[in-house]
C-alpha cells in the first residue's frame, strides 16, 4: 500500500527517533513515516518521493540545524510541493526565523521543544484534515472546470464526432487522467447511422468493448486486466452513456495501476457522462429535426405547385366568367336581330338623357319611327325576308342620325329615337333625312325588289320632364296621325 508520507527533520538523532516513535505509534497505520537529519538529506527525499507518485502532505522540521535551516529548507519545499503543510518543532528559534517560516513556507504551526505529545498529535491531525480539504477543494475545482469545458462543447456549433473527440481531449486533461493521456469514447445510436462516434487518444481502445454493450452494466467501474506475456497491466475506468435508460455507448479513461476507485472520481466521470449522453439526445433531436424540415420543404413545395395549379384554373375560370357576363350584358342590353338597343334599354339611356336635359335645362327631342305595312312584306314574301328587311331599316336609320343620337327597337317594326341638344327644327331635318334614305332602301329577293317606308311622330322632351314616358305618348299620336294623313310621312305633336 502507499502510504502518504509525513517528512521529520531534525539533526537530533534522538529527537528524531522519539518523534517518529510517537507517531508511528499515532498515525503509523495511515501514514509512512520518513526522517532526515539535515535540511539536504530532506530536499533528497522529497525529489524520491515526487517521482514514485508519493503524497507528502506534512514536513515537521526544526530551524537550527546544521547546513540548511528549517526555514529555508520548509521554503523550497514549499516550492517544490505547494500543497504540502510544514510545522515547526524547535526550542532556540528566533520570533524572526519563526516569522520567515510563516511567510515564505506559509508555517502552518509552531511547536516548541519539548513537545506535549497530545499537543503535537492534535496539530498534526489538524493540519492533516487541512491538507486534505485543500487536495478535495482543488480537486473539485479541476473537475468542476473540466465539466465547464466540457458543456460549452455540448453546445459548441460543430459536427457531433468533432464535439466528442474534442470532449475526450479536455477530459482525459484532468489532473489524475493527465499522465496517461489515453481513453476512447465510443457511442453507437443503432437508429440513426450519422450518431456512431469512435474516438480515441493514445490508442485508448477498451479491449472488451463490445462485449461491455452485452453485459448491459450501468456501473462505472474501475477495471484491471493483468499483465500478459506481451501487454503490460492496464487500469482504466468504464463508464456507461445512458439515454432513457438505456446504454449508447462507453467512455474508457485509462489511470496508473495504483489507481484506487473513489467517490470523487466515480462523480465526476458520472457527471461527464451524464453531458455526453445530452450531447448525443441533442444531435438526434437535429437531425429528428432536420427530416422534418425535409418533408415539411418538400410538402410545402407540393403545396405550392397545386395552389399555382388552382391559380391557373382560377383564371382560366375568371376569364370564361368575364366573356360570359360580356354576352350576357350585350344580349341583356342589345337587340339580337338588328343589333340597336332593345327596348328596356333604350328607356334606360333615354330617361337618363331626359333628366339630363331637364338638370341643365337643354333641348332634346323625340322620335317615334314604325315601318309602313309591314305585315303586307311577311305576308307576300315570307317571315325571314321581313327579318332581312328589318334589320336592313334598322342600319339605314342608324347611318343617317349623329352619333350621340339615342335609337333603339322598342317593338316589332317600331324604333325610337332620343335627339339631345336638338330643337325641332334640326330633328325635322334629320328625320326627313332617315326617312328618305328608308324609302329608297330594297332588298331584292327573286329578282325582284322589295322596298318598304318609314312614318315618323316626333315630339319635343319638355324641361319639366324627368322620364320620356309623356314625350313617347306625345310623339306615338303624332306618328299615328302620320300613319292617318296616307304614311311614308312626319308628324309633329
Ligand atoms: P301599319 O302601316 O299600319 O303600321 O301596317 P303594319 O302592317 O306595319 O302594321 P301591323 O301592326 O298591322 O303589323 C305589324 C306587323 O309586323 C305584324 C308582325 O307580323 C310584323 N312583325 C313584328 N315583328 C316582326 C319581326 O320581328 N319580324 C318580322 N318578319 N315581322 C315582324
Ligand atoms: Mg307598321
Ligand atoms: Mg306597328
Amino acid at each position: 500500500m502507499n502510504k502518504p508520507v509525513i517528512l521529520c527533520v531534525d539533526d537530533e538523532r534522538i529527537i528524531l527517533s522519539s518523534l517518529k516513535s510517537q507517531l508511528v505509534q499515532t498515525l503509523g497505520e495511515e501514514y509512512r513515516i520518513e526522517v532526515a537529519e539535515s535540511g539536504e538529506e530532506a530536499l533528497e527525499i522529497i525529489e524520491e518521493l515526487i517521482e514514485q507518485k508519493q503524497e507528502l502532505p506534512l514536513i515537521i522540521a526544526d530551524q537550527i540545524m546544521g547546513g540548511m535551516y528549517g526555514d529555508e529548507l520548509l521554503a523550497r519545499a514549499k516550492k517544490i510541493l505547494p500543497d504540502t503543510l510544514s510545522i515547526m518543532l524547535t526550542g532556540q528559534a528566533t520570533a524572526e526565523s519563526v516569522g520567515e517560516a510563516v511567510n515564505k513556507a506559509s508555517l502552518f504551526r509552531y511547536i516548541s521543544k519539548p513537545w506535549n505529545e497530545d499537543d503535537l498529535t492534535l496539530t498534526i491531525r489538524s493540519a492533516i484534515c487541512h491538507y486534505k480539504d485543500q487536495r478535495e477543494l482543488k480537486r473539485h475545482e479541476c473537475h468542476q472546470e473540466i465539466l465547464n469545458q466540457v458543456l460549452q462543447l455540448a453546445l459548441a456549433p460543430m459536427p457531433f464526432e468533432d464535439r466528442i473527440t474534442q470532449s475526450l481531449a479536455v477530459i482525459l486533461s484532468t489532473e489524475c487522467f493527465r499522465s496517461l493521456n489515453k481513453g476512447s469514447i465510443y457511442i453507437s445510436d443503432r437508429e440513426h447511422e450519422d450518431l456512431v462516434v469512435v474516438s480515441q487518444i493514445n490508442r485508448g481502445i477498451a479491449p472488451d468493448n463490445q462485449g461491455d454493450f452485452d453485459t448491459n452494466d450501468k456501473q462505472i467501474r474501475l477495471i484491471r486486466t493483468p499483465a500478459s506475456s506481451d501487454t503490460a497491466a492496464l487500469t482504466y475506468y468504464r463508464a456507461p452513456i445512458i439515454l432513457s435508460n438505456k446504454i449508447f455507448g462507453f467512455l474508457y479513461i485509462y489511470v496508473d495501476n495504483r489507481h484506487q476507485q473513489n467517490i470523487q472520481t466515480t462523480g465526476f466521470i458520472s457527471s461527464i457522462c451524464h453531458t455526453l449522453a445530452g450531447m448525443l439526445r441533442l444531435a438526434q433531436y437535429n437531425l429528428a429535426l432536420e427530416k422534418h424540415n425535409t418533408v415539411l420543404e418538400e410538402l410545402v413545395d407540393q403545396r405550392t405547385s397545386q395552389l399555382n395549379q388552382a391559380l391557373r384554373k382560377q383564371e382560366q375560370l375568371n376569364d370564361i366568367l368575364l366573356e360570359a357576363n360580356q354576352k350576357l350584358e350585350y344580349y341583356a342590353t342589345t337587340d339580337e336581330l338588328t343589333g340597336l338597343m332593345n327596348r328596356r334599354s333604350f328607356f334606360n339611356r333615354a330617361d337618363q338623357e331626359a333628366a339630363r336635359a331637364h338638370r341643365y335645362g337643354r333641348n332634346a327631342m323625340m322620335i317615334m319611327l314604325d315601318v309602313d305595312f309591314f305585315k303586307e312584306v311577311n305576308d307576300s314574301h315570307g317571315h325571314h325576308i321581313g327579318d332581312k328587311l328589318l334589320a336592313k331599316v334598322a342600319q339605314v336609320i342608324k347611318a343617317n342620325i349623329r352619333e350621340h343620337d339615342i335609337l333603339g327597337r322598342v317593338g316589332g317594326e317600331e324604333f325610337a329615337i332620343v335627339m339631345p341638344e336638338t330643337d325641332l327644327k334640326e330633328a325635322h331635318e334629320i328625320c326627313e333625312r332617315v326617312r328618305l334614305a328608308v324609302s329608297e332602301t330594297n332588298i331584292e329577293v327573286e329578282g325582284t325588289a322589295v322596298c318598304v317606308s318609314i312614318s315618323i311622330g316626333m315630339s319635343e322632351i319638355r324641361r319639366d320632364e324627368l322620364s320620356i314616358g309623356n314625350a313617347m305618348i306625345r310623339a306615338d299620336q303624332a306618328l299615328y296621325s302620320a300613319k292617318h294623313k296616307g304614311r311614308n310621312l312626319i308628324s309633329v305633336n
